[in-house]
């Protein structure tokens, strides 16, 4: 099927002017949306655990045609929810060819088209636009100026064309009005300044704006999307409070409420299919990265305001990949099976992520991380093992017993030695791995037993990965305050 190249075959086309003068931007998204509540289609493919919460609520603000925000933490997929939006748009959209706003070619709004149009009337060309095409985002920053938002007036422009500068033509028009009959989407909307967000306003509002002082005229169509962090968007004076009337539904985004949907979620975005050798990624490693994330958020140690990303546990199950990789590919094994070693390994892709607190700055990045993928361990362990009974082992510990599990040894070497130990391989039946299992899934598995023993202070490990018996060490008692003073002298008294 070939498409209208000219207004007048557009107007005997399927893009009639009764239908294309009616159809707003917010019309479309809507009309297309409730198509895909009727055919019970996915509303949003690749977005997991907002379905009962956060899909719902935008359902509803784009079924009633309002500009909307999202507020959340870093990392919570506000971005993604965003540009799915495009899948609400019209696979093609008519414009006038070589229109900088995209025109509509029944009601242009730009002065060039306008003289187009009655100069040449249905001969005018017709370009189309894809759905991505339509969608523009920018992150706000405090210095976005009028001109990158809005427009500026070209004065080279004005010269050439023989303009007054306060003509139409002489504009150079910014982001948003390049956005028209598109969606807008302005991620951390309170960094904009006091200005700019002014002149957001006044487009949503009236349609025109002034561009260093000059009126322009303005009516674009456009569906209007934010993003920010809640904090800033609710402290006061953060946002001018008209444009924030003007935002139709304000949404809440979350991080994911339970493990096993982190784990959907971290398995979808990761690079996980590599290409070369075969990867098994065990269960309880997955868990545990999740974890860390999980225990992140709890955390004091790390600021609640700035959040943690679900892109750490995705960055660092890529970095456990290519640890366990680089094992595999020295010592020539067929199959690649992270370990909760390589976690360790994995700490580059964790300490960036995390916006430390005060006592957590104190303590180091480092530190910090290590107590969480410690912490991490001890739970998905438990998860697996509560209420096993370990003696047998930690005896073996207590004997004197000692391994060295280096993340860079042979999964061969590093069996042969676990062997050694009574009562540890039988364990690994509870993580679904026998001795029937490859030698690094079998590896794998013994090592997250003895980590979470060694997570649970049961058994010590040094820095060099070699378990040992655990610190029998007395209770520790807490000292007094008074103890680290001087001892009390009674001052003598006057007299
Ligand atoms: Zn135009």
């Amino acid at each position: 099927m070939s498409l209208p190249r000219t207004l007048g075959e557009l107007r005997q086309s399927s893009f009639s002017e009764h239908i294309l003068l009616a159809r707003h931007v917010k019309d479309e998204l809507r009309e297309n949306l409730m198509v895909r509540l009727q055919t019970g289609e996915c509303i949003f493919p690749g977005i997991i655990g907002y379905e009962d919460t956060v899909v719902p609520q935008i359902v509803n603000a784009v079924l009633s045609r309002h500009n909307f925000i999202l507020l959340g933490l870093r990392g919570q997929a506000k971005s993604r929810i965003l540009r799915a939006l495009t899948s609400l748009l019209d696979p093609l959209m008519p414009y006038v060819a070589g229109c900088e706003i995209h025109d509509n070619p029944y009601s242009p709004i730009c002065r060039r088209c306008r003289d187009l149009l009655t100069k040449c009337g249905d001969a005018i060309a017709i370009a189309y636009l894809t759905p991505e095409e339509r969608y523009i985002e920018k992150l706000a920053t405090p210095d976005v100026t009028i001109a990158d938002l809005i427009g500026d007036i070209d004065p080279i422009k004005a010269a050439r064309g023989g303009h007054e500068l306060s003509n139409e033509l002489t504009v150079h028009y910014g982001l948003l009005p390049r956005a028209n009959r598109g969606i807008f989407a302005v991620n951390e909307l309170p960094d904009l300044a006091g200005k700019i967000q002014v002149g957001l306003f006044n487009i949503m509002q009236e349609g025109d704006v002034q561009i260093k002082g000059y009126p322009i005229r303005l009516p674009l169509d456009v569906a209007l999307v934010f993003s920010a962090n809640p904090e800033d968007y609710t402290a006061r004076g953060k946002i001018i409070s008209p444009l924030k009337d003007r935002m139709g539904s304000e949404i809440r985004t979350h991080y994911p409420a339970t493990v096993e949907e982190g784990i959907a979620i971290t398995a979808q975005e990761a690079w996980t299919q590599r290409n070369g050798y075969k990867l098994h990624i065990p269960k309880y490693v997955q868990e545990v990265i999740e974890r860390i994330a999980f225990a992140a958020r709890e955390d004091k140690k790390i600021d609640k305001r700035s959040g943690v990303s679900q892109r750490l546990p995705i960055s660092c199950i890529e970095n456990v990949i290519s640890n366990a990789e680089r094992r595999a590919i020295r010592h020539q094994e067929g199959l690649v099976v992270p370990r909760v070693g390589d976690v360790y390994a994995a700490l580059p892709a964790i300490t960036g992520k995390l916006e430390l607190e005060y006592e957590g700055e104190m303590k180091g990045a480092d530190h910090v991380s290590r107590e969480l993928i410690r912490s991490a361990i001890a739970k998905a362990y438990d998860g697996f093992f509560k209420g096993t009974d370990m003696q047998q082992i930690v005896q073996w510990f207590d004997l004197g017993g000692e391994i060295q599990l280096a993340d860079g040894a042979s999964a061969k070497d590093s069996l042969q030695a676990l062997r050694g130990i009574q009562g540890l391989m039988e364990k690994t039946v509870k993580l679904g791995v026998g001795p029937k299992d490859t030698p690094e899934a079998q590896v794998s598995a013994a090592e997250f037993i003895l980590e979470g023993l060694h997570a649970h202070k049961r058994i010590g490990r040094n820095e060099e990965r070699v378990f040992t018996a655990g610190e029998k060490q007395p209770k520790h008692v807490e000292k007094p305050f008074e103890r680290d003073e001087l001892p009390y002298r009674p001052r003598r008294p006057f007299n």
